[in-house]
Formats: structure tokens, sequence, C-alpha cells
């Protein structure tokens, strides 16, 4: 799953063309679907495994306004136990592309060809989206404070017995309540 070993599709698909709907007056509106089922380059330092969703459109006064939630699915690290996992969310979309470009209303803008570009929208979102702690599983164990081992890999009895939790504590708040509640 790390970059470079897998083929992946080119970031010029994240380009929406909205020619089209500048010639239209306010209010005017199109729905388009976005379904990128594989790999695909967003920028420099982010791949997505896939996109899916829908946009709406909207011709405003300053230019086009692109509503709606997508379904990202992102490699990434766990915090709990540092393997590799896919992230799946749902990411909610709200961003006006000005016409003409006006920074003092937004950071985005239709291109020259009448194109949106959503790759720097998304990159944006998703290091945002991703700043929170996400782990793998509900049920991650994490890594061993003692052997540094990720301890998904260990026995499962390794779990249940009362005795070791004292090395999960340092890793997980919620164990260390168990653990108090083990020992009283
Ligand atoms: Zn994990």
């Amino acid at each position: 799953m790390s970059a470079g070993t897998t083929s992946y599709l080119n970031s010029r698909l994240l380009k929406l063309q909205v020619g089209y709907l500048l010639t239209e007056g306010p209010g005017f509106s199109r729905e388009i679907p976005l379904q990128i089922p594989q790999r695909v380059h967003v920028a420099e330092d982010l791949y997505l495994e896939s996109l899916s969703g829908h946009l709406t459109l909207t011709r405003t006064k300053e230019g086009i306004l692109a509503q709606g939630t997508l379904q990202v699915q992102h490699g990434r690290e766990c915090d709990r136990c540092l393997e590799e996992f896919v992230h799946g969310f749902a990411l909610p979309v709200a961003e006006l592309y000005a016409s003409p470009a006006d920074p003092e209303k937004s950071v985005f803008s239709v291109d020259s060809s009448g194109d949106i570009d959503l790759a720097p929208l998304l990159r944006e979102e998703i290091i945002i989206e991703e700043g929170y702690r996400v782990i793998c599983h509900d049920l991650c164990r994490g890594i061993s404070s003692e052997s540094g081992s990720n301890l998904n890999d260990e026995p499962e009895t390794v779990e249940v017995d009362s005795h070791n939790l004292g090395s999960y504590a340092a890793i997980d708040p919620r164990l260390a309540i168990l653990k108090q509640l083990l020992d009283q």
C-alpha cells in the first residue's frame, strides 16, 4: 500500500468542467456524481484509495458553490498500533470557487479553462480530518510498552490476564480504569 508500488489515477480526474454553469444565471445547479473506485493521486503528499459521492454545483453571483458529502478511503497509520490501514470516512464539502478569482471571497477559483480543481480542496479538508486521532479498529490493542511488539499479533489470552494490564495502562487510559476496578 505504500506510494509508488501500486498504480494510481492522475489527479486530473479531480478537475470538473463548470463552464456551462457559468453561462447560466445564479441559482442554476447540477448534481455531479463522483466515482473513483481506485487509488488516486490527490497531491504531492496525498493518495486516496477511493473517492465517491455526489457534489451539487450551484451557480452563484460569486462563482460556483460546491456542496455535498464524499466518501473517502485513505490509507494511514493507526495511532495506537502504528500499522497501516485504510481509514474510511464521510467528508462534508461546502466551498465556493470564485469566478472571477477573488481571494477575499475564496482561496479557490474557477480557472481560465472553466474548470474547478477538487484536489487542493480535498487535500486541505483531509489534512484537517486526519489531524484527529484514529485507530485501525475499536479493539486495537496497540503496542506493548515492554517489548514494542504489536499486541494485535499476540495470543488473545494476553488481553484477559489482569496481571498484564499494567503494561497496557501507559497506552490506553480506558484500560487503566479497568485495572483500577480489577484491583479493588
Ligand atoms: Zn491499530
